[in-house]
């Protein structure tokens, strides 16, 4: 079967009034992904996502494997977030936050923009033959492409290895870490042909999200749409000929500054990515020709048909009532993580010891103590029996900062007070006078006769 061929888009830039928001927006958010990995909050970088030591930080806060169920539920959040956030308002998030579009349009676009020129003269180059001009402009837009794939490469890795451990792969010989140096040359690579030959592939076939519009959008929806009620029957402006017409004059400009090349004035479609620049650019329009603006604007498809104002949906109560439940279970969970975990396993091969001179009985467990916290953990092991004792065999008094300790230690009771085989004991974690865990175990013993 024959593919069709690639339609190249040449967008044409219009700086209105929402692309000038954008782009504030946008150079925040560039600030704020490329200082991330650099910006430290209690010894820690501001955010890391190390899937292989499976150790990630939000604003300081260290979570470890032991956190797994908060990072789950925090994904679940997040997802809840998205979908309540498309509901009502459509796909704004891949046109103002996405950093593929960032990126694309504030960054990539903006240089070819000022290398080749605008649309037509990007047109006309990649349609002429190869002369030298053509050679350098080229060659400089895809040097400076380049470069800048590996500074978002170097970005990336630096929110999944750590700052630190990238400085390291940079500055020492290459030898000693060719496997990062590999890492940022393919990542350099994926960024280079994302930018420069994907481009608007990735929003309208590639991402999941995209995909997921038709399922989530409804008539009551506020997405970037066309108010057809207004502006149809089109006609093009014809001096002289007055003639009974929409507002829309049918210059097409609203599609010529389209990322996705697509034509908004054919209703929702899910190539859409919500930039709003076909708004800015109907806006232009509509003040040359003296309509009122927003032609082209942020509606429901419910607002356009019956005029009537925004109405929330039941759906979207269900869904807040969601999101809402599911942050506060977080929150709770967050504000009652303890920063230590422990597991204590009585020691393999060990039932109970009986002392009959002072009529005790003792079990052998060996704790395994994980610090969540960054800084080392001074701390004691108290058990919750006043009348136990404990009997270290190893006794560490602390937890290092990113790391583990064990202790094996005897548990000591006086046999008197016991009723069962089984008794459930349990244990503090103290550290100075703060109860950082709690833990249980079964302690054996035969009962006094
Ligand atoms: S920019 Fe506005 S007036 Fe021009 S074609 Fe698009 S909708 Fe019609
Ligand atoms: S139709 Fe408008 S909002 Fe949608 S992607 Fe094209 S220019 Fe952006």
């Amino acid at each position: 079967m024959v593919q069709p061929k690639r339609t190249w888009i040449y967008p044409k830039i219009i700086k209105g009034k929402l692309y000038k928001y954008r782009a504030l927006l946008s150079y925040f958010l560039l600030a704020l992904l490329f200082s991330a990995p650099f910006l430290k909050v209690n010894g820690e970088q501001l955010i890391l996502l190390n899937v292989l030591a499976r150790k990630f930080v939000f604003f300081g806060l260290v979570f470890w494997p032991q956190d797994f169920y908060l990072f789950v539920l925090a994904l679940l959040t997040f997802i809840v977030f998205i979908v309540l956030f498309t509901v009502v308002f459509g796909r704004v998030f891949c046109g103002w936050v996405c950093p593929q579009t960032i990126f694309l349009e504030m960054v990539f676009r903006r240089i070819e923009n000022w290398i080749e020129g605008d649309r037509i003269q990007q047109q006309k180059l990649d349609d002429g033959p190869l002369t030298a001009d053509k050679l350098f402009k080229k060659t400089l837009k895809h040097t400076l492409f380049l470069g800048i794939s590996f500074l978002i490469a170097n970005t990336f890795l630096a929110y999944l290895i750590g700052s630190d451990t990238l400085i390291q792969i940079i500055t020492e010989p290459i030898n000693a870490h060719l496997s990062g140096f590999i890492s940022i040359g393919i990542f350099s690579l994926l960024f280079y042909l994302v930018f420069s030959r994907m481009r608007e592939l990735v929003c309208t076939v590639a991402c999941p999200y995209g995909r997921l519009q038709g399922v989530l959008l409804d008539n009551q929806s506020i997405l970037v749409a066309y108010d057809y009620t207004r502006g149809e029957p089109r006609q093009k402006i014809k001096k002289g000929v007055e003639s009974e017409h929409g507002d829309c004059i049918d210059c097409n400009l609203c599609v010529q500054v389209c990322p996705t090349g697509i034509d908004i004035r054919n209703g929702t479609q899910m190539e859409c990515v919500n930039c709003t620049a076909c708004i800015d650019a109907c806006d232009m329009v509509m003040e040359k020709v003296h309509r009122p603006l927003r032609l082209i604007g942020f509606k429901s498809e419910t607002e356009i048909k019956t005029k009537s104002a925004f109405k929330v949906s039941p759906k979207v109560y269900g869904y807040t009532g969601v999101l809402l439940a599911l942050i506060s279970f977080l929150l709770f969970l967050l504000f009652t993580r303890s920063p230590v975990k422990t597991t204590i396993l009585r020691a393999s091969g060990t039932l109970y010891q009986l002392n009959d001179v002072n009529g005790t009985v003792s079990n052998l467990y060996t704790a395994e103590m994980v610090n969540k916290t960054n800084g080392t953990i001074a701390f004691q092991i108290v058990p919750d029996n006043k009348s136990a004792k404990i009997q270290y065999i190893e006794k560490p008094d602390s937890i290092t900062y990113d790391g583990s300790t064990k202790t094996t230690f005897f548990l000591i009771l006086p046999q008197a007070g016991i009723e069962k085989y089984k008794t459930s004991v349990g244990f503090r974690i103290l550290s100075k006078g703060k109860v950082l865990d709690r833990f249980e175990t079964t302690f054996i013993a035969p009962p006094k006769p």
